[in-house]
């Protein structure tokens, strides 16, 4: 069975994409099989992988051919976005177990780590994703105060959970850190002594080669493996592992 994590936070701009992208690659090199399912109608992470993104999505529409994409990445593998996201992402009728049922459908428990690259809301496509994950990975971005938009998360997070008993939240990452910003610090202190929830000890630093990366179609750790950013990303696929969050 795949470990399935959501990555997700209903701001944008957090990270999301970058940490779903920049995690696959790390995983795939460390040998596992990836599977990277992109629900964000943006399409960001399908065309980062070097993908299209196609009419309809293989997450939600059961009919939907070609399915499944092998990138040029090591052990990547993705669902691409499709242009029906944006009306399934308001449709309220939308059942919030279409993607589990359909990561199912197209064996997705062959891979060993599903990641669930999410919108920027808490809207039915997020909340697909937290029927179907064991686990959230919550990137937060270090220069903003994010407590306000955490707690409304971290209460959609244990609502989905009623519904599906496994679903943890697997960390809080904080991103785009800047160690000489007083800000980013002050955010680090709050973030770790007012929540329960775990929080990565990996850190991701703002690093311009992380934003640079994704238009060449690479992950950092292949573009700049020596970057401070490309680094910080590989601690963290192997805090996740040592933490359990995948097998
Ligand atoms: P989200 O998916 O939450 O909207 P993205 O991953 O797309 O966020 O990141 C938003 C922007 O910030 C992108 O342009 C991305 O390249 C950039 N970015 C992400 N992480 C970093 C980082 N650690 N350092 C510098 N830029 C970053
Ligand atoms: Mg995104």
């Amino acid at each position: 069975m795949a470990s399935i994590l959501a990555i997700a936070n209903q701001k944008g701009g957090v990270g999301k994409t970058t940490t779903a992208t920049t995690l696959a690659h790390a995983f795939g090199l460390a040998g596992r099989t990836v599977l990277l399912a992109d629900i964000d109608p943006q399409a960001n992470a399908t065309s980062g992988l070097g993908a299209n993104a196609v009419d309809t999505s293989p997450a939600f529409t059961p009919t939907a051919d070609g399915s499944i994409i092998q990138t040029s990445w090591q052990g990547v593998s993705c669902i691409p976005a499709g242009r029906d996201l944006e009306h399934w992402a308001t449709q309220r009728g939308l059942a919030a177990t279409s993607l589990r049922d359909n990561l199912e459908r197209l064996q997705a428990g062959r891979f060993d780590v599903v990641l669930i690259d999410c919108p920027p809301s808490l809207g039915p496509l997020t909340q697909n994703a937290l029927a179907a994950a064991a686990a959230v990975v919550v990137p937060i971005q270090c220069e903003y105060y994010p407590l306000e938009g955490l707690v409304q998360l971290l209460a959609a997070v244990r609502q989905a959970a009623q519904r599906n008993p496994r679903l943890c939240v697997g960390g809080i990452l904080l991103t785009m850190f800047d160690p000489d910003a007083d800000l980013g610090r002050e955010v680090e202190t709050e973030v770790r002594s007012k929540l329960d929830e775990p929080v990565f000890e990996s850190v991701i630093p703002r690093d311009s080669a992380v934003a640079e990366a994704p238009s060449h179609c690479l992950s950092v750790i292949q573009y700049a493996p020596r970057s401070r950013g490309a680094r910080a990303y590989v601690a963290l696929a192997a805090e996740i592992v040592n933490r359990g969050l995948i097998g």
